[in-house]
């Protein structure tokens, strides 16, 4: 059985100060079996973990760098992350490819640091609208899985997690339906296991991501492979709650 994980993605937003407020508003009020996760901006990760102590809520950052140390203006090591008690981290975000070079091979790279250091990635891959059009949705997401998760054994593998998070879904509103988002993800999960086999394939843990709110999520979190959500813009509001209530 997979346990279902909810994991918020703040991207830019929130000050230490406003971010520590707001998830030490909102934690009292989870009531679900899924794990919890806020992925928050770098300079706000001691203060958010310090402000949900004592609920069972993870944090993660939202990106890290694939070199322990070295000549890397602006970048963050998973031993900084380590060192804030991160225990997530999220990887290959399509605003990362989109706007700061990420790579299906930095992906790689990144996923294998995180894992290696005992962080979790949550890898995020997902195809653009023209490709949807195109009618080359699952070869893309085949191609993203095989090269993420490139010379990676299958205990590396299994301690990640994958976010399906359709491009054209990322906080525009037009969240893909439950069925788009099944199918997507059964793709995923059907070409994990051509990599590590049917019992591993079992056991990933595949999200679905963009325009979760809480009026969808239950749908989209129902379905047969999709294993929780990757929120963006509701994970910034007290909607963040229902949707995280969605698992019962
Ligand atoms: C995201 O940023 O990962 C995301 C899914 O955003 P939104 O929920 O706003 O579409």
């Amino acid at each position: 059985m997979r346990r279902k994980v909810v994991a918020g993605n703040w991207k830019m937003n929130h000050t230490s100060a406003t971010g520590a407020d707001f998830a030490a508003g909102i934690a009292p009020k989870f009531q679900t079996s899924a794990e919890v996760v806020f992925c928050v901006p770098y300079t706000n990760l001691w203060c958010v973990k310090e402000a949900v102590k004592d609920y069972p809520i993870g944090i993660g950052a939202q990106n890290l760098h694939y070199e322990d140390s070295g000549a890397f203006t602006g970048e963050v090591s998973a031993d900084m992350l380590l060192k804030m008690e991160a225990k997530y981290v999220i990887v290959g975000h399509s605003e990362r490819r989109a706007y700061y070079n990420e790579t299906d091979e930095t992906v790689n790279k990144k996923l294998k640091k995180a894992v290696s250091k005992g962080l979790t990635p949550i890898v995020c891959v997902g195809e653009q609208l023209t490709q949807r059009e195109q009618g080359i949705t699952e070869d893309l997401l085949r191609m993203q899985v095989r090269i993420a998760y490139m010379d990676v054994d299958a205990e590396t593998a299994l301690a990640t997690i994958i976010a399906y998070e359709p491009v054209w879904a990322i906080g525009t509103g037009k969240t893909a339906t439950p069925d788009q988002a099944q199918q997507a993800c059964a793709c995923v999960r059907e070409v994990f296991g051509v990599l590590y086999g049917t019992d591993a394939a079992s056991k990933i843990r595949i999200l679905y991501g963009g325009s979760v709110t809480g009026a969808n999520a239950k749908d989209l979190f129902d379905m047969p492979d999709i294993d929780g959500g990757l929120v963006g813009g509701a994970s910034l509001k007290t909607e963040f709650v229902d949707i995280v209530n969605a698992v019962k």
